[in-house]
């Protein structure tokens, strides 16, 4: 098999990834097992077989994984970043050399196109090289403020701190946290979705390849008990969270009462305003991109299209003919599958509550529930009456795509404010004065002419309202290194010396 083609099909190295509970959790580095009896089975969404289990943790794994990273991090603090972040160097190499098997394994547990897969690993890597630069970032100020007095500050790292991640970037998304917080000086623990944890398993076999020290990184499996337990550790100094705003708001409050830091991203509802003079056809290719890439199963996936000029049929015409002709499968520009089969109802049922309140169906993908093996569900637009139905105020999290016709660009941005959730935006135009009344839309993250305004490093990574909760602004870039640090400022006085010594008398002016 050549290593281009993405596949994975060593089962005996899924096993293996899924079945130890923690990477480096003991002072001998070893992968240990849980203390859980029970387990959770990992399903291909492509093909709806099981391909591994991994323990229910319990809280109990929790706190050997704190106990240990507690003991790591005395040495992991005072080992110095340019020798921490050397580590980090070496695994992004790893990374790229095992850029295949990383992709195929997020093919195989999430479902999504092989080239989305590779694109989201090389995406992480990005803020893993943002993190080899933190020599020079996490040098402080330093300034005589009064004559002998000076003030300088130290970023010093926060201690034990915790990492809970979502199923539908198995490999992003744990990279936007993991490399910030170790080459900062914490040890690490993190749980990845239960339902995607074996990428995240290579990617701690080939940290632990690059000669992270052992209980400085430990993963731990399991499902709500181990999130919880996470929040709830008093030896965690630390938490970050990503995933439903339900659950966001959970961890937030539950860290929080416990005397963490916390910071808790959440879900989303990401609008896009199509204006009268937007370039037609490169604003269709961008919502498609948007609303059906990953098979919308991405925080900042479009969901709702306001079009600005009522009746403009060219733009909805071609765009619902452009999704009709999008394929099922897992090669570049496929849909891939839905992650599980009551993810696959939650979408129906929005669909068929949006037909029952007068909507129109426009693309329904419902007949892809059919496709088997797997969990399907095609590319759909739906055509709504009023922004208060169920479809344009949750999220769906699926292909859909919910369009509303209004007359004007106010309309527009009045109902974009109106929605809780504050991830993205985008707004598409020609012209440069209404592009500059984005800053009206009520979201972290905002595009113009672009529909998934994702900031790329150096740019921090975060959004607003209903979609993070907590205690710092923004989880990758500087607020990533903020997050993971604390400013500690220091003033130091130095009175002169009493009689100056004199060096030489050989100055000539
Ligand atoms: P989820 O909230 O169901 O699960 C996220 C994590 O929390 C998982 O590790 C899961 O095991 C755990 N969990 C689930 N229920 C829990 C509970 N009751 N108590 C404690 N922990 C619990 O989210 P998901 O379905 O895995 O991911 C999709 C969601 O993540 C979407 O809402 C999406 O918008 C969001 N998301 C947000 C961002 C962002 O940056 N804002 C990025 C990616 C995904």
């Amino acid at each position: 098999m050549s290593s281009k083609e993405h596949r994975f099909e060593n089962m005996e190295r899924l096993q293996r990834l899924s079945l130890h509970l923690k990477a480096q959790p003991v002072a001998s580095g070893e992968f240990v097992s849980s203390s859980a009896e029970a387990t959770i089975a990992v399903t291909n969404p492509a093909t709806g077989e099981e391909i591994a289990r991994v323990p229910d943790g319990t809280a109990a794994d929790v706190d050997l994984a704190a106990t240990a990273a507690l003991a790591a991090y005395p040495g992991w603090r005072d080992t110095p970043v340019k020798a921490r972040v050397e580590i980090l160097f070496r695994f992004k190499s790893l990374c790229e050399a095992n850029l295949a098997e990383l992709t195929a394994l997020v093919v195989k547990e999430h479902g999504k196109n092989s080239g989305e897969a590779e694109a989201e690993v090389l995406k992480g890597l990005e803020t893993v090289a943002f993190a080899t630069g933190l020599p020079d970032l996490l040098a402080g100020r330093i300034l005589e403020v009064a004559r002998g007095v000076w003030c300088h500050e130290v970023r010093r790292p926060v201690g034990v701190v915790a990492s809970i991640v979502p199923f539908n970037f198995p490999a992003m998304v744990p990279l936007w946290t993991l490399p910030i917080a170790i080459g900062c000086g914490n040890c690490f623990i993190i749980k990845p979705s239960e339902k995607v944890p074996l990428t995240l398993m290579r990617m701690a076999e080939l940290l632990q390849e690059a000669g992270l020290p052992p209980g400085v990184l430990s993963v731990v499996h399991g499902s709500q008990n181990v999130a919880k337990a996470l929040a709830e550790n008093p030896k965690i100094s630390a938490v970050s969270f990503v995933g439903s705003s339900r659950v966001a708001d959970i961890i937030d409050k539950t860290a929080r009462s416990a005397g963490k830091r916390a910071l808790c991203m959440g879900g989303a509802k990401n609008h896009l305003i199509a204006m009268p003079d937007c370039d037609e056809d490169m604003t269709i290719s961008d919502i498609m991109n948007s609303a059906f890439g990953s098979a919308g199963q991405r925080c900042m996936a479009a969901s709702i299209l306001i079009v600005v000029g009522k009746g403009r049929k060219t733009l909805l015409e071609k765009l619902v003919a452009k999704a009709a002709s999008l394929k099922a499968g897992q090669a570049p520009g496929e849909i891939g599958p839905i992650i599980d089969p009551p993810a696959v109802q939650r979408i129906s049922g929005y669909v068929a509550n949006c037909e029952s309140q007068g909507g129109k169906i426009l693309l329904d993908g419902r007949s892809w529930q059919s496709k088997s093996p797997g969990f399907w569900f095609g590319p759909t637009v739906l055509l709504h009456q009023s922004s208060k139905e169920p479809a344009m105020q949750d999220e769906i999290f699926g292909p859909v795509l919910s369009v509303l016709e209004v007359d004007t660009f106010d309309e527009a941005v009045a109902i974009e404010n109106a929605n809780p959730y504050g991830n993205a935006a985008a707004i598409y135009t020609m012209s440069g004065q209404t592009a500059l009344e984005t800053e009206k839309l009520a979201a972290g993250m905002i595009g113009v002419n672009i529909g998934v305004p994702v900031p790329r490093e150096p740019f921090s990574f975060g959004g607003i309202l209903r979609s993070k909760f907590g205690d710092s602004s923004d989880i990758t870039g500087e607020g990533g290194i903020n997050f993971w640090t604390q400013n500690i400022k220091i003033t130091s006085k130095w009175q002169p010396p009493k009689k100056r010594d004199v060096i030489s008398s050989s100055f000539i002016s």
